[in-house]
């Protein structure tokens, strides 16, 4: 009977965070995922662009989740700004930092260690075995695992977000075995959404280039059709 409870107080430690004196709370990730993480952040690839596409396409996908539930919930929105779907891409110099910001869904606290780490995807092993049989990195947004190819330009990778139904919460990893999730000491400064704060590799500082990232003006130029001799036939 001792040996049971013994047993089972182990297994509720075990399960428990560990808490720091911060109060971020700690998590072991997947080993899958790391081991995902430590060929990414090592990885000599040398089309690492691709991180951008994927942050960018995941700040789309939620957008799309509340503007989906918007549809039958208006108020889910917000006013004003916030219900402005938009995101926004700022380089910092100063603090070596590429931001990638949104106003989509947002992330709990249950969804922050369920998708960002602990819970093992099939796609992060079918992953792992395609690049070591020759697969292209650029391949990863198709395997679900998109989001970690961060890793090819950062160093650490900090998420910011706050779910209509949570607090605002950070995230925290430096490609570890362990990631960090605290309460952010701010509060409720996104009002909705997600920023993905990426501190970038010291080699990679290119990033915060505007040139080199290239955004877009906000107002797209009017349609030019190419012109074409009057009578040639259709390419
Ligand atoms: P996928 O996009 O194929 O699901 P990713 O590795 O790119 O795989 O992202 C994993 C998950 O992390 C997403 O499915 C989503 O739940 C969550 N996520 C990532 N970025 C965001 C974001 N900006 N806002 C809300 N959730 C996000
Ligand atoms: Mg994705």
């Amino acid at each position: 009977k001792l040996g049971l409870l013994l047993f089972a107080t182990v297994a509720i430690f075990a399960a428990l965070p560990t808490t720091s004196a911060e109060e971020a709370e700690q998590y072991a990730f997947n080993a899958d995922v790391t081991r995902l993480m430590k060929l990414i952040i090592n990885s000599l690839y040398s089309n690492k662009d691709i991180f951008l596409r994927e942050i960018i396409s995941n700040a789309a996908d939620a957008s799309d989740k509340i503007r989906f539930l918007a549809l039958t919930d208006p108020k889910l929105l917000g006013e004003g700004d916030q219900a402005k779907l938009e995101i926004f891409v700022d380089a910092d110099e100063e603090h070596n930092t590429l931001t990638i910001r949104d106003r989509g869904i947002g992330m709990t606290h249950k969804d922050l260690i369920e998708t960002l780490g602990t819970i093992a995807k099939s796609g992060t092993q079918n992953f792992l075995e395609a690049v070591a049989k020759g697969a292209d990195l650029n391949l990863i947004g198709q395997f679900g695992v998109g989001f970690y190819s961060s890793f090819l330009v950062a160093d650490r990778v900090t998420v910011i977000t706050k779910h209509n139904e949570d607090k605002q919460l950070i995230w925290e990893s430096d490609a570890s075995e362990h990631f960090t999730i605290r309460e952010d000491p701010e509060g409720n400064t996104l009002g909705r959404g997600t920023k993905v704060i990426l501190h970038l590799k010291e080699d990679e500082k290119q990033y915060l280039d505007t040139q080199k990232i290239h955004v877009r003006p906000a107002v797209p130029r009017p349609f030019a059709p190419p012109i074409r001799p009057a009578h040639s036939p259709r390419p």
